[in-house]
């Protein structure tokens, strides 16, 4: 075998995982296919995390649990896996560079966001239409802006943009955001935010560039458009786990089922943070689920191995 234990993908999860698996001194693999840090690295700020008092930038955050990681040994590497093969004898992670043996598979490969999947969006990406505030926030200087969606991602996102924009309006589909009270009260409380309540976007508008979205309030019916230059979606994850169809048991979304111990239907291959199916998603439970996953990996290899104490 090349490896105890291969991880994939290199969020806060799958990094935290890395550190308990080499810390057990397993050898370990972790398989990033962009750059680490997940979901977590794209985030402005992260106020949640404990022992950070005044909030923490996501791309600190994950940087330092990668140095703190590979401090104990993790190797990280870049591909991507297309493919997981179980055998008897161990499991063969198969990526587009590489293929790489392993008694133990800790799958933390995370979520996407969620396309709204209206007219003008996949033409207009890049061009306006954008999924993470942080990377194109600043081009917006000024500009009118729109965020889609009513949970934690958009309100924050929303919230952030607003270091940039002139305004921006969060379209929800309810009118009830879903996102934490604290971050609630600070969207109510700042001055360049407005919601347009129980409205979907339609289409979103434009020929070069984003101009405008078409939106319907669903109780009324009515039509009407909103002017802007960018158009910022927030509506849900997906999660990273097409791989993995009929290997391990998810549920209808394709996220991942597990036990409390992180063991997944397939005896070897365990799973953590964001592609799990469970009820919070957060750093913080992602990390947690990352060294339970580690624990359980741990006790399965040194079983195979004969290596378990007695
Ligand atoms: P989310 O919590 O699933 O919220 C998605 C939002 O988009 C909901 O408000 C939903 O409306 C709306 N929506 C879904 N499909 C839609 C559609 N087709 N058209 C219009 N609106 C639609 O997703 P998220 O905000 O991306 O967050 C993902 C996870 O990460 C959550 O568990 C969240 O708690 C976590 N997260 C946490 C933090 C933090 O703690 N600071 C920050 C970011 C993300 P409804 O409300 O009507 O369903």
């Amino acid at each position: 075998m090349d490896y105890d234990v291969v991880i994939v993908g290199g969020g806060p999860g799958g990094l935290t995982a890395g550190l308990y698996c080499a810390r057990g001194a397993l050898k370990t693999l972790l398989v990033e296919r962009l750059l680490p840090g997940g979901q977590a690295a794209t985030t402005h700020w992260i106020d949640n995390y404990p022992g950070f008092p005044e909030g923490v930038s996501g791309p600190e955050l994950t940087m330092a649990m990668k140095e703190q990681a590979e401090r104990f040994g993790l190797e990280i590497i870049t591909d991507d896996i297309v493919d997981l093969e179980t055998a008897k004898e161990g499991m063969t992670v198969v990526g587009k560079g590489g293929h790489y043996t392993c008694h133990a598979v800790i799958i933390a490969s995370g979520a996407t966001v969620a396309q709204l999947g209206v007219p003008g969006e996949d033409s207009l990406r890049g061009k306006g239409v954008s999924y993470c505030a942080t990377c194109d926030g600043a081009f917006f200087r000024n500009e009118d802006l729109v965020v889609i969606g009513g949970g934690d991602a958009a309100v924050e996102e929303g919230l952030f943009l607003t270091k940039f924009a002139k305004t921006v309006r969060i379209i929800h589909r309810r009118n009830r955001l879903r996102a934490a009270k604290v971050i609630q009260e600070r969207a109510f409380g700042n001055e360049k935010i407005s919601f347009v309540w129980d409205s979907v976007v339609e289409e979103i508008l434009g020929e070069q560039q984003v101009e405008g979205v078409r939106v319907k309030n669903v109780k009324t019916g009515d039509l009407s458009e909103i002017k802007c230059a960018g158009v910022f979606v927030y509506v849900g994850n997906v999660p990273n786990s097409q791989f993995l169809k009929g290997k391990v048991e998810m549920d209808g979304k394709g996220f991942i089922l597990t036990n409390n111990g992180m063991e997944t239907s397939q005896k070897g291959v365990f799973a953590c943070g964001d592609v799990r199916k469970k009820a919070l998603r957060q750093v913080i439970t992602a990390c947690g689920e990352g060294a339970a996953a580690s624990f359980s990996a741990q006790q399965f290899v040194e079983e195979k191995k004969g290596t378990a104490y007695a």
